[in-house]
């Protein structure tokens, strides 16, 4: 048995998570779950990210107390979390009392090493971006996310020796012992260090600036600025450095899910970090493209934000899971057709893999046949190599042919016209040991329906199933 520990970014919002957070969620919980299924020991992270001046400024806004505000986002993002069966096994929370004391000991442990050093400091700072940004990120002076004018912000503040670990991190990316996938954005990291542009940065932040962060133990006028609190989170949820024993269990990460506009911090910042302080680095890092909307970049302003709860409450939570994976190749700028979602859940769901379950199971309920399912799995370990290249949807792919194969058979065999029960047991033993089949590779993407059809069909005598996916009208086609 092997461990697996998985970590989604953590999220870093004033608000409720939408469809970009939900997407790489999913992602990691579909792994998550394939692992689990294979055997294997995982550990599945996610979580938010609480600090900084973007928050505060939010708990202003909303007349809140800035800990009760983080404590209402929190619950949005775990309450949306459960209502898409995310399996993780433990939500991080940066305002959690045990990360910011293992935050502090982490600073104090850099400084005692000589890596903190205090510098002047100035840049242009866009609270809402939480970085400093150069001239080249501003249109007409101002953050093109945002739309605000930077501030110039000066202060002294403590420097963290980034430039002494960086021919060791090109080496180690070069070699792939850190894998950065896809292959792009390994070249992407690796021309940003070739370039030399990478600096001795900056870790803290004087708390007139930025007064909502990690106290640092060292100098009372500081606090921790966001990326070193926040990249910690993944040793510090796995009990770094005081439950040493769990810690040794799951580190080093075997896969970092992140989206590109964090790609630096992830493998440059956050290897350098684990460097200074002598430990393992992370195995794999995966970066997905930004999504887009029905063509549209998503945002408030347009209004196409997607809630997963309006998916769920329209399709089920199953299917929401489903539909999403299965549009598009994993890693690449995506655009999530939700005018094509109605249509993929009819083709696959309900017409698809729905029906083929309610006529095999109706008619060995109605024949009160015996069938046993042999549990044959050589065909699910060929999906492994789909899986391992992260090719969500191609995995879908070779699901829905088996599926489809399973149709053919079906209409070519016409059980309901067969009379001979030897011939009938045997093409219904048929179906029902490849709709296992199905179902257990549809298992992580579907936890509830699978699970549900794997029941029936592994009872002691098939009954009929309810039914599943109820067809949906497609309101975008009969419009036209
Ligand atoms: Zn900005």
């Amino acid at each position: 048995m092997s461990k697996f520990y998985i970590t989604t970014p953590i999220y870093y919002v004033n608000d409720e998570p939408h469809i970009g957070h939900a997407y790489t969620t999913i992602v990691g919980d579909v792994l998550a779950r394939y692992h689990r299924q294979k055997g294997d020991d995982v550990f599945y992270l996610t979580g938010i990210d609480e600090h900084g001046a973007k928050i505060a400024e939010s708990a202003k806004e909303h007349n809140m107390d800035t800990q009760k505000f983080c404590d209402q986002t929190a619950a949005k993002f775990m309450n949306a979390w459960q209502a898409l069966d995310i399996s993780n096994d433990f939500f991080i929370r940066t305002t959690n009392k045990d990360h910011k004391d293992v935050v502090s000991k982490i600073f104090q442990t850099l400084h005692d090493k000589g890596l903190l050093e205090e510098k002047e400091y100035e840049g242009l700072y866009c609270v809402g971006c939480e970085k400093f940004l150069t001239e080249r990120d501003l249109v007409d002076g101002k953050c093109l996310d945002h739309k605000r004018e930077p501030d110039t912000l000066k202060e002294k503040n403590w420097f963290f020796k980034l430039e002494q670990f960086l021919p060791k991190i090109q080496e180690l990316i070069e070699s792939d012992t850190i894998q950065i996938l896809p292959v792009t954005r390994k070249n992407e990291v690796l021309g940003l260090l070739k370039e030399n542009v990478m600096k001795d940065f900056s870790v803290s932040r004087q708390k007139t600036s930025v007064a909502w962060g990690v106290d640092l133990p060292f100098d009372d006028n500081q606090v921790s600025y966001v990326w070193v609190d926040a990249l910690s989170n993944y040793i510090t949820a796995i009990g770094y450095p005081d439950d040493m024993d769990k810690f040794k269990k799951w580190w080093p990460a075997d896969l970092h899910l992140l989206a590109q506009d964090i790609l630096k911090f992830h493998a440059i910042y956050w290897p350098a970090f684990l460097l200074a302080l002598d430990l393992p680095l992370p195995k794999t890092l995966f970066i997905h493209g930004f999504f887009t909307i029905n063509g549209e970049k998503m945002s408030k302003t347009i209004g196409n934000v997607i809630k997963p709860q309006e998916l769920i409450d329209k399709y089920g939570v199953d299917a929401t899971r489903y539909l999403l994976l299965s549009q598009f190749p994993f890693g690449q700028e995506s655009d999530i057709r939700e005018d094509h979602f109605v249509e993929r859940y009819n083709a696959d769901l309900a017409n698809g893999y729905g029906n083929a379950v309610a006529r095999v199971t109706t008619l060995i309920e109605k024949n009160n046949l015996q069938i046993v399912i042999n549990k044959e799995t050589t065909w699910i370990d060929s999906l492994a190599k789909d899986y391992n290249n992260y090719r969500f949807d191609l995995v879908i792919k070779n699901i829905m042919s088996k599926l489809q194969e399973l149709d053919g058979y079906i209409t070519t065999n016409e059980p309901w016209k067969i009379e001979d029960e030897k011939k009938l047991v045997e093409v219904l033993s048929h179906s029902a040991n490849e709709l296992w089949l199905i179902s257990q590779g549809l298992l992580p993407f579907m936890p509830n329906i699978a699970q549900q059809v794997l029941d029936i069909l592994e009872a002691k005598q098939i009954k009929k199933a309810p039914p599943l996916f109820p067809r949906l009208v497609d309101n975008a086609n009969d419009a036209n």
